[in-house]
């Protein structure tokens, strides 16, 4: 587990500045949602806090650590995308084990962490399959099983739902709760869905325009929003 926090954080892509002046506490352990609209910043942000992106300037910190100037293998983060490439001619076991092998872990620690993830994630039952042989929900699960055997201390998710139909978001909802519960781990979460973001969050970050409006628990922020875009923003269905 560990705290993320961003001090001071800008970033400018040429002429454009996207973050302006970002501070932001992720409580270790937390669920933290982050919402906005369209453009506000909200993957440029996560891919700062992984190392993707570099700030124009400020500071990244995990667990204590400044970790502005690290490689993302080494921040101890793992983020899972709404586009997910797994390798088509790799069964699922295979798919979830690539990244730990690509590390050089002995094959049997290898084995029961892909194990267990398979058990946390439902997949036991598919784990020789491969990936076209599997529902979008259950490849998304795969997905995310690549992300939970590196065992991040912090799981960033970038709209990890919204190529789903609403049946199986519904499923994959209540498994991404669990998933928070078992794991123990920090998770930020971006998405577009009002109904994910008041049911997973324990904190929802409202973004406008690179700037964070309010930052609050779910009915915190649905009784007493502090600006009217946030009112605006959490009042009306998407
Ligand atoms: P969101 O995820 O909230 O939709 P993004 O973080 O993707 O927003 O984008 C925020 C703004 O930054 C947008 O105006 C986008 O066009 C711009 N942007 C993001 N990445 C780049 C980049 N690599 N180069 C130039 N502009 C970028
Ligand atoms: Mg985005």
């Amino acid at each position: 587990m560990a705290e993320v926090r961003l001090e001071q954080i800008t970033k400018s892509f040429g002429a454009l500045t996207v973050l302006p002046d970002l501070n932001l506490t992720v409580p270790d352990g937390s669920f933290t949602v982050l919402v906005g609209p369209s453009g506000c910043g909200k993957s440029t942000l996560l891919r700062i806090i992984s190392g993707l992106e570099e700030p124009s300037s400020g500071a990244v910190m995990i667990g204590g650590q400044d970790v502005t100037l690290d490689e993302p293998s080494k921040r101890g983060i793992s983020m899972v995308f709404q586009s997910y490439a797994l390798y088509p001619h790799m069964t699922v076991a295979q798919n979830i084990d690539f990244g730990l092998r690509l590390a050089r872990m002995p094959a049997a620690e290898r084995q029961a962490r892909v194990t267990e993830a398979a058990r946390i994630l439902a997949l036991e039952p598919y784990l020789d399959r491969k990936p076209a042989q599997l529902s979008g929900g259950q490849r998304q699960r795969v997905a995310i099983g690549r992300s939970i055997v590196r065992q991040p201390k912090v799981f960033l998710f970038d709209e990890p739902l919204s190529n789903l139909d609403a049946a199986l978001r519904t499923q994959m909802r209540v498994k991404l709760a669990q998933l928070h519960q078992s794991l123990d781990a920090t998770m930020i979460y971006v998405t577009h869905d009002q109904v994910e973001a008041m049911t997973l969050a324990d904190q929802i970050v409202v973004m406008n325009a690179g700037r964070i409006e309010q930052v609050g628990a779910p009915m915190d922020l649905y009784d007493r929003p502090q600006t009217a875009f946030v009112a605006g923003f959490i009042g009306s269905p998407r």
